[in-house]
């Protein structure tokens, strides 16, 4: 039987376009969302379809209610199956609190949060009608720990780990899987202007780990091997937590 679609949001660059590329690799046709970076997103859909996978670009700002809804609308009435989403846009906006503004702390709610929210909601009712689903959400350590000077992306990122908690126990007796990834540094556009070298002393493994190693792990969450865990909270952080 041929497997569901997977939609991966903020699939251009860094983990998300790892995550499609596993996914596609795993047998998943993939639809890339993306916000701004059309490019990146192309090279990701390229790259999938050079090796025999399907994919599909679909551009949207997850803090757009409206906007989500029409192009998960339009991607539903194309007949894309959508059984897998993973939740993966998400941005930084770093700064002690007494320095943190409106704009740093909606901005990041807005992606991880809201973003869950309007992503995850329109495509809920066709996994409950087909009794099977995958719902990931790539939370971080920051919201399992907290972390000084990222007190909104610590919020968003844990509020993500209520979220998905609570929607596995609403979504368990459909087969429906709700699971949150806690990565620890990651090595992609979002450590640009992070200090790695110092970093790097404080965990274990003694470095940063990979996309790749992030999306093996969603790989595994999404397959069958992985239907009896839900409502948890994977790690993969180099031990640093
Ligand atoms: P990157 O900055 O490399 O990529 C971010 C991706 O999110 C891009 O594809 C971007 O699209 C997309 N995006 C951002 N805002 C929106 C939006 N409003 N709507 C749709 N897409 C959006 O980030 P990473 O790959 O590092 O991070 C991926 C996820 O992993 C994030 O949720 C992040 O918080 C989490 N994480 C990352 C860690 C790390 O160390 N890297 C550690 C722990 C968690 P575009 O290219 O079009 O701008």
């Amino acid at each position: 039987m041929s497997k569901p679609w997977a939609l991966v949001t903020g699939a251009s660059r860094g983990i998300g376009a790892a995550i499609a590329k596993e996914l596609a690799a795993a047998g998943h046709p993939v639809i890339i969302n993306y916000r701004a970076q059309a490019e990146a997103a192309l090279m990701v859909h390229q790259h999938i379809q050079s090796v025999g996978g399907q994919a599909e670009l679909c551009c949207f700002d997850v803090t757009d209610a409206e906007a989500t809804r029409l192009a998960l609308e339009g991607q539903l009435g194309a007949g894309r199956d959508i059984g897998v989403v993973i939740n993966n846009a998400g941005v930084v906006a770093d700064a002690p609190f007494p320095a943190l503004t409106s704009d740093n702390w909606t901005s990041v709610t807005r992606t991880s949060l809201d973003g869950f929210f309007h992503v995850t909601q329109p495509l809920v009712m066709p996994m409950v009608r087909r009794r099977w689903g995958r719902i990931v959400a790539i939370s971080s350590i920051s919201g399992i720990t907290g972390n000084r000077g990222q007190v909104n992306y610590a919020a968003a990122k844990a509020g993500l780990i209520g979220a998905v908690k609570s929607l596995a126990k609403e979504l368990g007796k459909r087969q429906i899987t709700v699971n949150a990834v806690a990565p620890g540094l990651i090595d992609t556009d979002m450590l640009a202007d992070a200090p790695i070298e110092d970093m790097v002393k404080h965990i274990p493994l003694r470095r940063v780990g990979r996309a790749e190693e992030v999306a093996k792990l969603v790989r595994f969450l999404v397959s069958d091997d992985a239907a009896y865990i839900t409502g948890d909270v994977i790690s993969i952080n180099g031990g640093l937590a």
